[in-house]
């Protein structure tokens, strides 16, 4: 059997969204171009056609978190700056320069391995140049940039294509460490080498003009989720995640259902289980909170998510019935809406998004 032609779950990844999300972005960072941020396998969405499909509209540069994730979608990617955030393992120099694959250097041991290999083939490397402003997570502490622009011949042989850093809290615009973060950068790019600069995430793109950098580097709203909570999302849905009702039932006033009972009917209901659960991404913590949508018709969920199943109440959708479609992610379920409801955020719920689902690309 094929995987994932038995789930009666459909995962619909729409492309041309993702396309015109990217170009949204660039309309709305003119102070230089807009990369694309691909790690965790674009965001949970595919990395291979994701990458295809941006490539294809004209983006030219592109992020991982891993080595391994570069590598894998190096050869979409012809002449195209193909970036790893997570920097340099000892070791992995010779395959990053096999590949042209750039390490954002975050440690003064990265540009020592990364420099060190450029001298022994004998010709410059592409790097970036991580500096950390807030973050304390990866990057150069302010102890390091003192050294680098005390020394900068560390850099010998590395051709720094961006210094970046990487905003704290760009989705909450009242958060003052964002000014912070921009005014640290600014005073630490001052004293490296006079090299492009990259600083807004999704959200730092709606953060405003000055904000901008010379390259912006979002990836969640590519992919729908909205940069701008609290506010109307500006980017378009890219993905709707579709469950096929396996069975109904009716079930009388008092009756439980699921795992330890945890949702008791008060009226006659009728209850449709589908087959997506805990173990294909759909959190747990979704028990008794979420809903999906039957044609326009919001169903609540009812009852534990378990690990392969879930159950909905749809007494008021009367057309709903075995082998019925019901949306648990789509147009009026968004991605931010089962977030907030489960107590997670659209990152999470889309990197989750199950191995199970058969996986149908739009606009490809
Ligand atoms: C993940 C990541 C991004 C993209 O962030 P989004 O909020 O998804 O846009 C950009 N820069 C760095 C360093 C990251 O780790």
């Amino acid at each position: 059997m094929i995987p994932g032609t038995s789930t009666g779950a459909v995962l619909d990844i729409d492309l041309e969204a993702i396309a015109d999300n990217w170009a949204r972005l660039c309309r709305q960072h003119p102070s230089g171009p807009v990369a694309a941020v691909l790690k965790a396998n674009a965001y949970g969405l595919g990395a291979v056609p994701v990458a295809r499909r941006l490539f294809a509209a004209g983006c030219r540069h592109v992020f991982t978190a891993h080595l391994s994730e570069a590598q894998a979608i190096r050869p979409l990617l012809p002449g195209a700056m193909l970036a790893v955030l997570n920097g340099l393992w000892p070791g992995d120099a010779p395959a990053y320069a096999a590949a042209d694959i750039a390490p954002v250097l975050g440690s003064l041991a990265e540009i020592e391995e990364w420099a060190a290999h450029a001298r022994t083939l004998g010709r410059p490397l592409p790097g970036l140049l991580h500096v950390d402003t807030g973050m304390n997570r990866l990057g150069l502490p302010p102890q390091d940039v003192d050294a680098l622009a005390a020394e900068p011949g560390r850099l010998d042989g590395v051709r720094l294509l961006y210094v970046m850093t990487h905003l704290v809290s760009a989705e909450a615009p009242g958060d003052p460490i964002n000014a912070q973060q921009r005014d640290r950068f600014a005073r630490a790019c001052a004293r490296l080498p006079a090299t492009p600069q990259s600083l807004a995430n999704s959200s730092g793109c709606f953060l405003g003009p000055a904000f901008g950098s010379d390259l912006a580097r979002p990836g969640a709203a590519l992919f729908g989720v909205n940069p701008t909570p609290g506010r109307p999302n500006p980017m378009r849905a890219a993905v709707r995640l579709r469950a096929r009702i396996l069975q109904v039932r009716d079930v009388p006033p008092g009756g439980r259902i699921g795992y330890n009972g945890v949702w008791t009917a008060r009226r006659p209901s009728r209850i449709a289980t589908v087959s997506v659960g805990y173990a294909d991404g759909y959190p747990r913590s979704l028990t008794n909170h979420a809903a999906a949508c039957f044609d326009e018709q919001v169903v609540p969920l009812v009852g534990r998510v378990s690990m392969d199943l879930s159950t909905f109440d749809i007494t008021d959708a009367p057309g709903a019935a075995v082998g019925s479609w019901l949306d648990l992610i789509g147009p009026g379920m968004p991605v931010d809406e089962v977030a907030h409801r489960g107590g997670t955020n659209g990152y999470e719920i889309l990197t989750q998004l199950g191995a199970r689902y058969r996986r149908a690309y739009l606009g490809a």
